[in-house]
């Protein structure tokens, strides 16, 4: 039995003594099971009245406004001085009303890895049964901070226990953000904890280790066959400061080994997210046509011009190395507060190059108390306006995701998937910290922020 397995099996186990409905039920949670209820046992129409909107489409705010949702689908957007409408409303006449947040890097499985110690004691100490019950609850909490939707992007260590929590939540068992997954990730044999352990200790790793161009496509090949949408590698590790502001790194796979994972990958047409936070593992990741940059604290101008070419996406993650630079520097690597104001320059020079930048927080690389929406006050302070900063959660994140089709904007014929804040978040982003209405797919959930 893989870890998989075994994760899913305890939760069909949880599931049969109703024991996550009733976790649910006590934390102020809808009910969990059947709370996504087909869309034909939906009310025909029902309709959110919102103080303003911004839609995601561009422009200022309007209102106030009548938004249709028909089924878990938006319906017709309209002014609120027309004729009251046929079917329920809810009244947000006070608030603010957007598409719901995307958060484009987080791990549900992980409880904070500042050291390596809190690192290991999760893979050491804690069953991916349990781990995965953790993941529940941590989905839910991504909702109730009106992220309505988050690509995990790997479970440290926890197998494939992420396409099972994936799948509860598309399959209305339990409560939670759509998903996309990246399960085990790769990187090369030693470069990945847990290390430093005596030879003859065989402890488990935080990845799948993959070695060699034929060894990334055989397992792009099997974690595609176990259910993962993305393909995550690790491709630097081990920073230290360069000259002239630059971060030199160890990078971890060749480039003919980057290139194999990524050429597999699109073949099957699924996508590479890059975890590259300095000189070579982000050239060698462009180069090797990666869809996303994961952190990127260092970025060569030159590779900022490759990745705009090729429409590469940057996914900054600005307050997980704000939080993780003081206990790392504590546990002997003092370059974590360096890494700080280099990710502002680069950050700002991504900006002004005109790259795709997506909102990515990495929580689960911090506390599961901190509202990842902080990260919308990092982007601000190193240079988006407020309404760019929304975009990279909105519009930008569907479409790197390739769900610009469904999510993203509130706009007739895409999924009711909003929020509702007080305030302008256009003027002032921290707003966005306090979500006062989430709805998925034409369901409305509590919020406990
Ligand atoms: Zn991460």
């Amino acid at each position: 039995m893989n870890d998989s397995d075994a994760a899913a099996g305890v939760l069909r186990k949880a599931l049969a003594l109703g024991l996550l409905g009733f976790a649910a039920g006590t934390a102020g949670i809808a009910g969990a099971a059947g709370v996504e209820a087909p869309a034909a046992a939906a009310p025909a129409s029902q309709w959110l009245r919102c103080g303003q909107l911004w839609d995601g489409r561009g422009g200022s705010l309007r209102g106030p406004v009548l938004v249709e949702i028909r089924g878990d689908r938006i319906g017709e957007v309209r002014s609120a001085d027309a004729a009251p409408p046929p079917g329920p409303v809810t009244d947000l006449s006070e608030l603010t009303c957007l598409p719901g947040l995307i958060d484009s890097h987080t791990h549900v499985l992980l409880q904070g890895d500042i050291t390596a110690d809190d690192y290991d004691a999760q893979l050491l100490k804690q069953s991916p049964e349990y781990r995965t019950i953790l993941a529940t609850v941590n989905a839910r909490r991504m909702l109730s901070w009106g992220f309505t939707t988050i690509r995990d992007l790997e479970t440290e260590g926890a197998g494939y226990a992420d396409v099972d929590v994936r799948d509860a939540i598309q399959r209305g068992v339990i409560p939670g953000p759509r998903m996309q997954v990246a399960g085990r990730s790769m990187d090369v044999t030693g470069a990945y904890p847990l290390l430093g352990y005596a030879p003859a200790v065989i402890v488990p790793k935080g990845v799948q280790e993959v070695d060699g161009a034929d060894g990334g496509r055989r397992a792009v090949r099997e974690q595609l066959s176990h259910g993962v949408d993305w393909i995550k590698v690790y491709s630097d590790r081990s920073y230290r400061l360069a000259g002239n502001g630059v971060l030199d790194d160890i990078p971890t796979f060749t480039p003919d080994e980057l290139k194999a994972i990524v050429d597999e990958a699109h073949r099957q047409r699924h996508h590479v997210a890059s975890h590259a936070m300095a000189l070579h593992g982000v050239h060698n990741s462009v180069e090797a046509g990666v869809d996303s940059i994961e952190h990127g604290n260092y970025i060569a101008d030159e590779d900022l011009h490759t990745m705009v070419q090729k429409g590469i996406y940057y996914v900054p993650t600005i307050f997980v190395g704000e939080y993780v630079a003081e206990g790392r520097a504590k546990a002997g690597a003092p370059v974590w507060l360096d890494m700080v104001a280099i990710h502002e320059n680069t950050f700002r020079r991504a900006l002004k190059a005109g790259v795709k930048i997506a909102f990515g927080t990495d929580i689960g690389g911090f506390d599961w108390h901190i509202n990842p929406a902080r990260e919308f006050a990092g982007m601000v302070k190193f240079g988006m306006t407020p309404e760019q900063a929304l975009r990279s959660a909105t519009v930008a994140g569907a479409e790197l995701l390739g769900w610009s089709d469904r999510i993203g904007t509130v706009e007739a014929g895409k999924l009711a998937d909003l929020v509702a804040v007080r305030g302008n978040p256009l003027a002032d982003v921290t707003v966005l910290e306090q979500v006062r209405f989430v709805m998925k797919g034409g369901v409305a959930y509590p919020i406990n922020n």
